[in-house]
């Protein structure tokens, strides 16, 4: 595993909608885990394989306790709620906004066999599946803000 360099807003990789996976093999294992080992050395909620130069569609969610969750080619397929909530981004450092996001969202996907599976994430899951999956479509959550708020040091 290694730390992947993680791309900065102005970036063109951070615009550009990505392709989907189609190779489920030792490519895609070893762009997944090093997402994961970049995820943890960043502190972040979540990783998205463009915030790391690579225009495919996968995604990390840390869910906390350690765990993490891999999501190829994910799609929302259900959302309830909303709620507005600060959250950040690790290609927009030292900054937070306000956005409005559901509060629970089922997703379905594929793990890195190219097994298909749902998942349901609420609260703060539910918000960083939205905001990866964003990431995948080349949208920032700077381009849904409401409001800016001050970071904590
Ligand atoms: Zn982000």
């Amino acid at each position: 595993m290694a730390y992947r360099k993680i791309r900065e807003i102005g970036d063109p990789c951070l615009k550009k909608k990505c392709r989907p996976v189609t190779e489920f093999d030792e490519r895609l294992h070893a762009l997944l885990d090093d997402m994961k080992e970049t995820l943890r050395m960043a502190e972040g909620a979540g990783l998205a394989a463009p915030q790391v130069g690579i225009l495919k569609r996968a995604i990390v969610v840390n869910l906390g306790d350690n765990k993490m969750l891999e999501l190829v080619n994910p799609t929302i397929i259900k959302t309830e709620g909303s709620s507005i909530e600060a959250e950040g981004c690790l290609s927009v450092p030292g900054k937070a906004g306000e956005v409005e996001r559901p509060t629970k969202v089922t997703v379905i996907a594929y793990d890195r066999f190219g097994k298909r599976f749902e998942y349901t994430g609420e609260g703060i899951n539910a918000r960083c599946l939205c905001h990866e999956c964003d990431h995948l479509d080349g949208i920032l959550y700077v381009e849904k803000v409401i409001r800016f708020v001050d970071v904590e040091e």
